[in-house]
């Protein structure tokens, strides 16, 4: 069997490069190894977190906000059970929804594990039997997998990985997690919108390591007011099992006396590494660097010719979206198409209550790199949907160089800052500076005249404060 294109693994980066490459005209496969299409995104990531994030978030304002609005509903209950059918059914229409596109597209899809076994030929192995195709190209979108503690031993019933929190069959009475970044705060988030007692542990002094400083602290204190217990610059060193629970050596980072925190569960959430396992890359000579990442040029080419790789598999921000990107890309340029990613221009989100959401340089990024700066910012409280909708909490913050106003970033906490962050991709994709989202005409009463605000602060003259 020829294509002109194999793909390897169906996550975000794999299926957008296959549907493309079929939009450009090529013979398409996909290799997966799991039953269903989508990656860690769609099955174990992106959309179930979103789903319970969803969930328990409206279960949380039932319990708290609902009441503030004159909605007298009596205690809400828990439904387990019924929350985790909802996040599968979350799951279940995207993983089937790429399944549609697959045949839409006229890709051919093979299940099993790929390995590259020489120059153009994939080989698939499944249930003992193993297949040979062959391409033109091969790209590998393989992903990424838990990055794990040494010592510390994920089972994914009680210390669990992201994986494992999506799944838990009741409400942990405490639980502990490691790591203060996305997938720790989000998932802290759920449980404990859902009665647990949560303590999260981080290395460094800072939660959300990267994005700007003075967002970030409003975002760590907001999520502290909600029940959040923050240890920071600490260290778990171990968890052992003790009376039926479990226990966590907690150490200052740099060194010094231990404490015992008690926990039900344990969530380690300390990263993912790239994924290759299973591929034959050693064999095919195809050069990884020192963090596992394959490496490849700016045309997501590797080494080797006719092996390319996208996604979570290669060096940057570990998004779908930033998949998505390359995957097109990848195979436009492939098909002599001008594709590109600006990786400068990539948002990141984290999808607590409120929200947290970034594009561009931090504030301290930009005076690093020696580019003056002026800020502008913004609080929702001054907002007039943010009064309106009782969701006073956050701001916008915009940096624009202080020379030409070009805007180099923009950093949201607040209510559907992921909605907002979209303007501020543009702005920066168009090159826009702070007084062109100023002048833009925001519809109000809405959320999104606070980035207006923001821009107009940038040259002094914010309306509301
Ligand atoms: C809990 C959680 C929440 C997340 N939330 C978000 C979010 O809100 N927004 C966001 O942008 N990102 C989020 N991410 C990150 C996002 O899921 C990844 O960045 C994204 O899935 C990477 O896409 P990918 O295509 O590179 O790899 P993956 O999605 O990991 O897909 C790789 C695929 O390759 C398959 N595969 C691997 N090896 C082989 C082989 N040898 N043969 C055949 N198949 C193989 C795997 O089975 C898998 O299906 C989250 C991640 C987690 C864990």
């Amino acid at each position: 069997m020829h294509y002109d294109l194999i793909v390897i693994g169906s996550g975000p980066g794999g299926y957008f490069c296959a549907i493309r490459a079929a939009q450009l005209g090529m013979k398409v496969a996909v290799v997966e190894k799991e039953r269903t299409f989508g990656g860690t995104c769609l099955n174990i990531g992106c959309i179930p977190s979103k789903a319970l994030l969803h969930a328990s978030e409206l279960y949380d304002q039932a319990g708290h906000l609902f009441d503030r609005m004159g909605i007298k509903l009596g205690k809400p209950r828990l439904d387990l059970p019924g929350m985790m059918k909802f996040k599968d059914a979350g799951v279940d229409g995207n993983v089937k929804g790429v399944a549609f596109l697959f045949r839409k597209n006229k890709i051919e899809s093979f299940e099993g594990i790929g390995r590259i076994a020489g120059n153009g030929v994939v080989e698939v192995t499944s249930a003992g039997k193993t297949e040979r195709l062959e391409a033109n190209a091969i790209v590998i979108a393989t992903g990424s997998d838990v990055a794990r503690l040494p010592g510390i031993e994920i089972d994914e019933r009680r210390i669990v990985s992201s994986t494992g929190a999506l799944v838990l069959d009741r409400v942990p009475e405490r639980l502990l997690v490691i790591g203060a970044g996305v997938i720790g705060l989000e998932l802290g988030s759920v449980w404990r919108r859902l009665g647990s007692e949560v303590v999260v542990v981080e290395f460094l002094d800072r939660i959300l390591p990267g994005m700007d400083n003075e967002v970030c602290r409003q975002f760590h204190r907001l999520l502290e007011k909600q029940g959040m217990t923050f240890r920071l610059s600490s260290k778990v060193a171990g968890v052992a099992a003790v009376d039926g629970a479990l226990q966590a050596t907690v150490a200052p980072a740099n060194g010094g006396a231990t404490q015992a925190i008690g926990a039900d569960v344990v969530l380690v959430a300390v990263g993912r590494v790239p994924y290759t396992e299973g591929l034959g890359l050693k064999a095919a000579g195809v050069n990884k660097d020192n963090k596992g990442r394959i490496v490849v040029d700016a045309r997501f080419a590797t080494n080797v010719s006719g092996i390319y790789a996208i996604g979570d598999v290669i060096a940057g921000p570990m998004l779908a979206h930033k998949a998505e990107e390359e995957g097109i890309a990848c195979v436009e340029r492939m098909a002599g198409v001008p594709g590109h990613v600006n990786y400068a221009c990539i948002p990141n989100v984290v999808y607590t209550h409120p929200e947290l959401a970034s594009v561009g340089l931090s504030e301290e990024d930009a005076r690093e790199r020696g580019i003056e700066v002026r800020v502008g910012t913004f609080p929702f409280q001054a907002n007039g949907r943010a009064k309106a909708l009782g969701e006073r909490e956050g701001q916008v913050k915009l940096v624009a160089d202080a020379a030409t106003d070009r805007l180099l970033g923009a950093h949201i906490v607040g209510a559907r800052a992921s909605d907002m962050i979209a303007e501020l991709v543009v702005a920066m994709e168009l090159g826009a500076s702070a007084e062109d989202i100023a002048r833009s005409v925001h519809a109000h009463p809405t959320l999104p005249e606070a980035v207006k605000e923001a821009a107009l602060g940038v040259a002094g003259r914010a309306i509301h404060i």
